[in-house]
């Protein structure tokens, strides 16, 4: 399936929730689903049938967009979490939050997570004081992840750093702002991800 191109906004109206994707226009009043919040096309205002399946789908494309994936990679997350042990729900939102570009963006070095996976893809981050430009790498348990020293000075950096000043690091990372870095203090719990999805209805989906 070719990458989506269209307006971000689309998205969120699409799939009835704000799903945060523009940063700092997401909180005014210029967010798109504020002001039209029914999904978009010449039917976006009647009322779509309701189904279990139709409930499920769009769980499932809700989280897909949420972290920027392409049904093939979201699907491999699945079929990932689904091999591990415990709760495939929780393994698949604990392997989408410890994508590389997600911990940027949590860590507050980002205003959304596109803005996240570009700054990974130029080089701008390292792991570990070596540099990764793979947005899907997977942290790990005491990884130190710290903006390159020769991208400190960006501009996109310092002003997501004024954006998400106020915004706290989840309890599984701690950022030290003055260094620009932060360090994975261990694997996210469910209850440590404070994400708005019913990942069970992902799980039941795909178990069909
Ligand atoms: Fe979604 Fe609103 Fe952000 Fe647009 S501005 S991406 S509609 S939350």
């Amino acid at each position: 399936m070719a990458r989506y191109t269209g307006p971000d906004c689309r998205l969120c109206r699409r799939e009835g929730a704000k799903l945060f994707l523009k940063g700092d226009r997401c909180y005014t009043d210029k967010c798109a689903f504020e002001r039209r919040s029914f999904p978009p096309g010449d039917a976006g205002r009647k009322r779509p049938r309701e189904s279990e399946y139709r409930i499920q789908l769009r769980e499932k494309q809700k989280t897909k967009r949420i972290y920027g994936l392409l049904e093939k990679q979201f699907r491999g997350y699945y079929d990932l979490a689904n091999r591990q042990q415990g709760v495939t729900g929780d393994n698949l939102l604990r392997l989408l939050e410890t994508r590389l570009d997600n911990v940027v963006y949590r860590l507050g070095f980002a205003k959304s997570r596109a803005e996240a996976r570009q700054q990974v893809r130029h080089g701008h981050v390292h792991v570990n004081g070596r540099r990764v430009d793979i947005p899907s790498f997977r942290v790990k348990e005491g990884d130190l992840v710290a903006i390159a020293p020769k991208a400190r000075d960006l501009l996109v950096i310092k002003s997501a750093l004024i954006s998400n000043e106020k915004t706290e690091v989840p309890q599984w990372l701690e950022v030290d702002i003055d260094k620009l870095q932060g360090s994975v203090l261990g694997l996210p719990s469910r209850d440590q991800i404070d994400m708005d999805i019913r990942e069970q209805l992902i799980v039941e989906l795909y178990s069909k």
